[in-house]
């Protein structure tokens, strides 16, 4: 497999080529070229495999200059029931007949985003190991990426994490996941200011080419394609338990940010997997809402931002929305340059413009935006009828999928995080504590430790030079 740009200037590369990068050359994003795909009679076979098997017959499609059994073992290490709760990886929890959970959030953050971040940090120290190489992962966090990245890389060899968190401003709980963490390889650094303060010194870190060249600075944003990958396997797995033919149709409610989750729905689907519809939730900050039904793309200003009660969701622009917009495209990456030259220029396009807009029924997308008094409303609802308690990002994605839902067509709503990660909310919903599970009820407990700095990008530089040992 082959590994092309959304913006057409990048030649072919493999897998490995694009791992460990961001942006592709040209400052797309890496696309496979095509998309393998499963008949009915591969679903059969599918069907019965257990989820580490299940991931390694698709990602091995993705992932071809790694040979099949190095891939194998590092997927094999990665999905335990140590890592995750459970040999399922991804249980599924049925609500009622039709109406289903599916948990993503039993890694170690207790977030989806550790299903993926926890193969990746295998796969980076894997390849930096045969390449004699190094990397520091820079980044800025307002909570949960942050978290999962650094649960995916401790005690990695060859990578270091150094991750900036606005000083006093995370909830106690995620606070007490990253600054508890022990590992020599993980630099927790407490910036003076907000989030936006930290990006800021990314930014102007990853600005100097001459820095990053010799620091070896890298990032595990959402755009790293690998994500995406790792993403498709638990659509696979979930319509595999919500079903028992082959050729039954689900759908999926997916609540959305930066369009990396959903994403991986749209490229299973796009491999054959019978989804009917991707129903896209989102919270106040309604960008992809709005391009869904009207076909609008409008980043927002950082200003126009909203803080939420579900803030992993509270996004200006969906930084995967592009690697859509390149398929509903055709594939056409002078187009796909067209668009983004508006929105890189801080601007908007309308698919009423250009030829698009009739396409987009094809690919399945129904959207829908829920509110604070909407998640308030959905957990308990959720509890009072079922007994089950919800996250605040999971409930907006019940919101809306039960909004969206056919009769006759099973519904599966993605739990993105666990309810105690947001306690606060969850206790003005219920008035009561959600539960802790095992892995994080000592956290309280442990020593924390994090460097405190002022929003300073030449300290930050400093901080970084004098603990990487080159
Ligand atoms: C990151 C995150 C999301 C949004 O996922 P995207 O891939 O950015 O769309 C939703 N819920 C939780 C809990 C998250 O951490």
């Amino acid at each position: 497999m082959r590994y092309i740009s959304t913006r057409g200037g990048m030649s072919p590369r493999g897998f490995r080529e694009i791992l460990l990068e961001g942006l592709a050359t040209d400052g797309g994003l890496a696309m496979p070229e095509s998309y393998p795909r499963y008949e009915a009679p591969d679903l059969a076979r599918l069907r019965k495999l257990k989820y580490r098997d299940l991931a390694f017959d698709i990602l091995s499609r993705y992932i071809d200059d790694i040979p099949a059994a190095d891939l194998k073992r590092l997927i094999d290490a990665t999905y335990t029931a140590e890592v995750f709760g459970s040999d399922d990886i991804t249980p599924l929890k049925t609500l009622e007949p039709g109406l289903h959970i599916l948990q993503l959030s039993n890694g170690p953050t207790l977030a989806f985003k550790d299903v993926a971040l926890q193969l990746l940090g295998n796969l980076f120290e894997y390849v930096l190991a045969e390449n004699h190489g190094e990397l520091n992962i820079l980044g800025a966090t307002s909570g949960d990426t942050g978290s999962a990245a650094e649960y995916a890389m401790r005690g990695k060899r060859g990578v270091r994490v150094f991750m900036l968190s606005p000083h006093g401003k995370m909830s106690p709980f995620q606070t007490a996941q990253m600054y508890s963490l022990t590992d020599p390889n993980i630099f927790n650094i407490a910036i003076k200011g907000v989030f936006d303060d930290c990006q800021d010194i990314v930014k102007q870190v990853s600005n100097d080419a001459e820095f990053k060249r010799r620091h070896h600075i890298g990032t595990v944003n959402s755009i790293n394609w690998a994500r995406v990958a790792a993403q498709i396997v638990y659509y696979f797995k979930g319509y595999f338990a919500a079903t028992t033919l082959d050729t039954q149709q689900v759908s999926f409610a997916v609540p959305s940010g930066n369009f990396g989750n959903i994403l991986a729905g749209h490229i299973a689907r796009m491999m054959g997997l019978p989804i009917r519809k991707l129903i896209l939730a989102t919270n106040e900050n309604n960008v992809l809402d709005e391009f869904f039904r009207t076909g609008r793309y409008r980043p927002r200003g950082s200003s126009e931002v909203h803080q939420t009660s579900s803030p992993s969701m509270d996004i200006s622009k969906a930084s995967n929305f592009e690697r859509f917009v390149f398929d509903l495209t055709g594939r056409d990456a002078a187009l796909l340059r067209t668009l983004w030259q508006s929105v890189d220029g801080g601007g908007e396009f309308r698919l009423a413009d250009t030829p698009l807009l009739g396409k987009m029924p094809g690919f399945g997308f129904l959207s829908g935006t829920s509110t604070h008094a909407d998640r308030i409303a959905t957990i308990r609802s959720v509890y009072q009828r079922y007994g089950v308690m919800i996250d605040t990002h999971t409930a907006d994605g019940v919101k809306v999928g039960l909004a969206c839902r056919e009769p006759g067509v099973p519904l599966i709503c993605l739990e993105t995080a666990q309810p105690v990660k947001f306690a606060e909310v969850i206790k003005d919903a219920l008035g009561l504590e959600p539960e802790c599970p095992a892995n994080c009820r000592e956290l309280a407990q442990l020593p924390q430790r994090a460097e405190v700095m002022g929003a300073d990008a030449a300290a930050v530089k400093q901080y970084v030079h004098d603990h990487c040992v080159s």
